[in-house]
């Protein structure tokens, strides 16, 4: 069958990057793990052997009957036809389930701010992107790659990255290298739809000063930064989780009605 490249189809066939993939998850029978995007099934084989319950989510209907057929022995396994992005996450398995996949670059935001607002649910996760992807997840402060993505990883999720995987790896193969990350949720201590917002606002223009990006969406914008003591001239890209933090506390006390 012809990969599709709108839905990011690159079958990972490298064995051993399987394994460690998997691996790096620390399954035990006692786990339910939900797996985005199994395609043909590379990282699902070993999910079937080292977990107690896999549950897959394929949005290409013309491998749902591939999977169900390489599967059918295994009692553990059920493949469920859906946009893992229309899907309710939270209604597969009873308690905390792990979470792996091998997944599109396109749906790298739009997934990991539902997985984040799903995060209780959570015990781990283990997914593969490319390579500068996964730089933009983990990106410290005033590093290149630091952007909307960082904050929003890092405020849901502790993030680490495990190992590279090549393009050979893969078939089709990619033109970039691909990276796998472990994410491990983190509590939540914000208004995180809110607290996104003011992310978003911040990196409007990556160019201009956070002053600058802020008075289009916050009021009192000067004020506001001056009462979290954070100097309006520096870009978005420079604040620490802590410094988003400060701001978001501040915008918040500014609203209050006296
Ligand atoms: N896990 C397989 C592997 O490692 O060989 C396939 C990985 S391939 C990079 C990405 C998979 O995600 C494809 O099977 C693709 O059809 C699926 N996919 C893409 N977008 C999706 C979405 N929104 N919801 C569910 N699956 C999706």
């Amino acid at each position: 069958m012809k990969a599709k490249r709108s839905l990011g189809q690159n079958f990972l066939r490298d064995a051993d990057a399987a394994h460690r993939i998997v691996d790096a998850l620390d399954l035990t029978e006692r786990d339910a793990v939900l797996e985005i995007g199994p395609g043909t099934g590379a990282l699902t084989e070993h999910l079937i052997d080292a977990a107690g319950r896999v549950f897959a989510v394929e949005f290409d209907g013309d491998l749902i009957e591939g999977l169900k057929k390489r599967f059918f022995a295994a009692n553990n396994f059920h493949v469920v036809h859906a946009d893992v992005l229309e899907l309710d996450i939270a209604r597969i398995g009873r308690g905390k389930y792990k979470l792996i996949g091998n997944l599109p670059y396109n749906i790298a935001t739009p997934i990991l701010r539902r997985l984040a607002a799903r995060r209780e649910d959570i015990a781990a996760m283990v997914l593969m992107f490319q390579r500068e992807v996964v730089d933009r997840i983990i990106a410290a402060p005033a590093t290149k790659p630091r952007g909307y993505l960082s904050v929003l990883a890092q405020n849901a999720f502790e993030a680490e990255r495990l190992f590279d995987v090549p393009p050979k790896a893969f078939s089709p193969a990619p033109k970039v290298w691909s990276s796998v990350v472990r994410l491990v949720p983190k509590p939540r201590t914000v208004d995180e739809a809110a607290f996104l917002r003011l992310v978003s606002i911040a990196f409007a223009h990556k160019r201009k000063t956070l002053l600058n990006n802020l008075k289009t969406g916050v009021l009192n914008a000067a004020e506001t930064l001056a009462a979290a003591k954070i100097d309006g001239s520096r870009r978005a890209e420079t604040l620490t989780l802590a410094e988003w933090h400060s701001l978001f506390a501040a915008i918040k006390e500014a609203g209050k009605p006296n």
